[in-house]
């Protein structure tokens, strides 16, 4: 279970504009971890450096005491799994988007990573099982589906981190709450982040992080930072 440190990160886009104004702040081995805040205040950046789409101007990230910097691409996607906002499926089966082969082909083995009972309940909720063809010439699948679709194709590579970013943002309060209640069970096994722009949907994080233009404005439990609110 690795933990997660930013260590007085700065970085801009362009030179001339910073985003994280040197940032800090550690995410113990298997915590449930949030970061809230307004529209850009640096929430995606700050997932995306974690990625390294991009690389900071100062400061270190790490990965179970490892400067990510030293660490390859390929082992760094395969630690975190990511599961955006809008996820974009194939035009093919349930089953191929959730990573089968079109064959069929390592149904095995995501069988055995299935058999967890998060990824299971996510696969249960969706029509008409794996098999179906979803997209342009199949079914239209909805929002919620689409997601839960997303969100086990990420789960089922068992990535020791997992990274929520407005995952569940798009939807309607009632899909929203039936999907965090089923992450609810998964990130509690592994070292989560969830980004997100209410304080609601992160009720369960061990930790929440409010940032506020790419600065640290405050961290505390869920009831810590309603109460001085
Ligand atoms: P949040 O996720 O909190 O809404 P972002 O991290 O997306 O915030 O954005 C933080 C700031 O960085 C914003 O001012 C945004 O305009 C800017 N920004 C985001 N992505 C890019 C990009 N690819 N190029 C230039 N500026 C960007
Ligand atoms: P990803 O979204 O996969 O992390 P990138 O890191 O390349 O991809 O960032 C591109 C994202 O940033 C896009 O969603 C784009 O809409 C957004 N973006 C690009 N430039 C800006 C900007 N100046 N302000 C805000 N968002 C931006």
């Amino acid at each position: 279970q690795p933990s997660i440190v930013f260590d007085n990160v700065v970085f801009g886009y362009d030179p001339d504009r910073t985003i994280l104004h040197g940032l800090s702040f550690e995410v113990p081995a298997g915590e449930a971890f949030a970061v809230v805040g307004p529209s850009g205040a640096g929430k995606s950046t700050l997932a995306r450096l974690l990625f390294r789409f991009y690389d900071p101007q100062s400061g270190r990230i790490l990965i179970d005491g490892q400067d990510i910097a030293q660490v390859t691409q390929a082992s760094l996607r395969a630690a975190i799994g990511i599961v955006p906002q809008d996820s974009v499926l194939f035009n093919d089966t349930i089953g191929y988007n959730i990573g089968y082969g079109r064959d069929g082909a390592g149904a095995e083995e995501i069988d055995a990573a299935a058999r967890g009972a998060a990824l299971t309940g996510l696969i249960e909720r969706l029509p008409k099982g794996l098999a179906t063809e979803v997209g342009e010439r199949g079914l239209k699948l909805s929002g919620g589906e689409k997601q839960r679709v997303a969100i086990a194709r990420t789960l089922v590579k068992n990535p020791p981190i997992l990274i929520l970013d407005e995952a569940t943002s798009a939807l309607d309060t009632r899909t929203e709450q039936d999907i965090l209640a089923t992450l609810h069970r998964v990130a509690e096994h592994r070292t989560s982040l969830s980004i997100a722009h209410r304080l609601s949907t992160i009720a369960d994080a061990n930790r929440i992080l409010v940032l506020n233009e790419g600065r640290l404005a405050e961290s505390g439990t869920h009831t810590q930072l309603l109460r001085r609110e």
